[in-house]
């Protein structure tokens, strides 16, 4: 089995980048290194759902990537889940996972279905715990899913994942010529689609006028991406300010920005993992 499909080499390196932005930036050190642990079960995780798919690779891969979840494979895992959330995370949300460990596994069952099913679409319906437990225990399985469908040709304004139908997390910019080439980043599935550079992923307003962009001093590589139409804002990841950067990672040491965001009367599109 390659690394690819086991994901090994990018939980690593997302746990390094973590690893490196907590010792530079202090404000964010509790939630980064908070999120090394859930990285370390994810990659675990993604192995062990990697080594069952290999058992079973006369089965057809999933077409669709919210088709049902085998949930032989991710129950026996569950528990194990739930405790290093209780070990390290912060004391409500230890208290949580404690108590979601005493229901009985049709009740975990049934909310792991639930958010599988509307994760990035309707996700205010579910309370910011519940959300989080589901999110960090599914995040592996739709990122397998995700790198087994074929791509298809992709047009440049979609607004939510072609993959999965949730909306983005983040805007990327990757070097290309000169500048850089935008793209969103799944806030479900990690499934990175291209997208126009200038063009709210919100609304569609496309005046430049509009679209005002922040940056903060202590990280120049990460920018509030706002929309003076809906009010909306997507944190944006410039690689091509640090070509070292993590999305997924980097995005989570963005409080500043965030802040900033919220002082001026925008509100995130999507939430990340950690909801800073
Ligand atoms: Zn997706
Ligand atoms: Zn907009």
């Amino acid at each position: 089995m390659t690394n690819t499909q086991t994901g090994g080499n990018e939980y690593d390196t997302r746990m390094r980048r973590a690893g490196r932005l907590s010792s530079q930036h202090s404000f964010a050190a509790e939630f980064l290194d908070f999120y090394t642990h859930i990285a370390a079960f994810q990659k675990a995780l993604r192995a062990n759902i990697a080594a069952s798919s290999g058992l079973k690779s006369r089965s057809t891969p999933a077409a669709d990537l919210r088709d049902p979840i085998d949930l032989t494979v991710l129950l026996p895992h569950f528990r194990g889940f739930l405790s290093t959330i209780e070990q390290h995370a912060q004391p409500a949300l230890g208290q949580a996972a404690h108590q979601m460990s005493l229901l009985p596994s049709d009740s975990s069952v049934a909310s792991l279905e639930a958010y599988w099913e509307h994760a990035g679409k309707y996700d205010q319906q579910v309370g910011a715990f519940a959300q989080f437990l589901a999110r960090a225990f599914l995040q592996p399985y739709a990122e397998f899913r995700s790198a087994q469908i074929p791509k298809a040709p992709m047009v440049m304004t979609v607004r939510v994942c072609p993959l999965c139908g949730a909306r983005p997390l983040l805007g990327v910019l990757r070097p290309e010529g000169d500048g850089g080439k935008r793209s969103l980043l799944c806030s479900f599935c990690s499934e990175e689609w291209e997208f126009r550079r200038i063009h709210c992923p919100t609304c569609g307003e496309e005046a430049e006028g509009k679209l005002p962009v922040y940056v903060a001093e202590q990280l120049p590589h990460l920018r509030v991406e706002a929309c003076d139409t809906c009010k909306f804002f997507l944190t944006g990841v410039d690689l091509t300010k640090d070509g070292h950067a993590i999305p997924l990672v980097d995005d989570l040491a963005a409080i500043p920005l965030t802040l900033w965001a919220h002082k001026h009367g925008y509100a995130r599109l999507q939430p990340n993992l950690l909801g800073t």
